[in-house]
């Protein structure tokens, strides 16, 4: 086991599987505390089998981010848990909604969309940042995507547009507004917290083959996601390692390259 210099203690929401579960995984494997986060911590196959594993470095809480009462019980279990706070909060939970064509997106789905992608991760990080205030790396990581860099997607109105980016940027209207306002989140807390120490980023995976990776190709019938969960984390984790203040309120793709807002 490749035990980091310093335990550290890390928030990973949406822990019951994909990117969150593979994350609680290699963090536990480098020697780190764990807090996972899922709506049925219990139910979790993945979570259980590693709790098992690792007994007490790994701490199941029940967490739904569309639900400020679970946030807030979350928090005050953390906090009896963990009195010398958390070090690092990833803000992983999402959902994609369905992969429609943006003219059809529901106002309902829009809504739960915007609620689980943005205003969820803004109120777990509101929630736990007293706790954050008092652990050692005062960071908070945003799991975005590049879907939501307007940069990125106003590219796709010039010449660099071909056929299958087409296909993927005409969809999920949703989910983009989503992510680029949690992009506008970060870069709002990065600016009122840099002066306590606290490092907030924004940070896409790559395209990873999870159950929201491959939903695109099954339903637009395109090219695979060419990441593994594994892959994409070990690199995430690399990008989280190397952040310092002075990086505070930059979006990151999984290699650590600067993304468009
Ligand atoms: P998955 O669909 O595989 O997993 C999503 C996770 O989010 C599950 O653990 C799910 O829990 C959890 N979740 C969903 N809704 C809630 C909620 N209301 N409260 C708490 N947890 C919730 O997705 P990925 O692992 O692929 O995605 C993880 C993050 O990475 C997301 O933010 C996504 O937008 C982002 N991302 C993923 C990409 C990819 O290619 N996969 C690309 C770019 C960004 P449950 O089991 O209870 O449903």
């Amino acid at each position: 086991m490749a035990v980091s210099d310093q335990q550290l203690v890390y928030v990973v929401t949406g822990a019951s599987r994909g990117i969150g579960l593979e994350y609680v995984s290699q963090l536990l494997q480098r020697g780190h505390k764990v807090i996972a986060a899922a709506r049925n911590p219990q139910k979790a196959k993945g979570l259980t089998s590693l709790a098992a594993k690792y007994g007490d470095a790994l701490t199941l809480v029940t967490l739904d981010v569309a639900d400020s009462a679970t946030i807030k019980a979350a928090v005050a279990s953390v906090s009896d848990s963990h009195p010398g706070g958390v070090d690092v909060l990833i803000n992983n939970a999402g959902i994609s909604g369905t992969i429609v064509k943006s003219s059809e997106q529901t106002e309902e789905e829009f809504r739960d969309i915007l609620m689980i992608n943005t205003l969820g991760p803004f109120l777990v990080t509101q929630a736990f940042l007293p706790l954050i205030r008092k652990g050692s790396k005062k960071q908070i990581v945003n799991i975005s995507s590049t879907l939501g860099s307007i940069g990125e997607e106003a590219k796709m109105l010039g010449p660099e547009a071909n056929e299958q980016l087409l296909v993927m940027a005409s969809n999920q209207v949703g989910y983009r507004a989503s992510k680029a306002a949690l992009n506008a989140v970060s870069v709002a807390l990065a600016v009122e917290l840099k002066k306590e120490g606290i490092t907030v980023t924004s940070q896409c995976p790559g395209w990873v083959d999870t159950d929201m990776g491959s939903s695109a190709s099954d339903t637009l019938g395109i090219d695979r996601p060419p990441l593994d969960t594994p892959t994409s984390v070990a690199a995430q984790l690399k990008v989280i390692d190397g952040l310092t203040l002075e990086k505070s309120g930059t979006f990151f793709n999984h290699e650590g390259l600067v993304v468009l807002y």
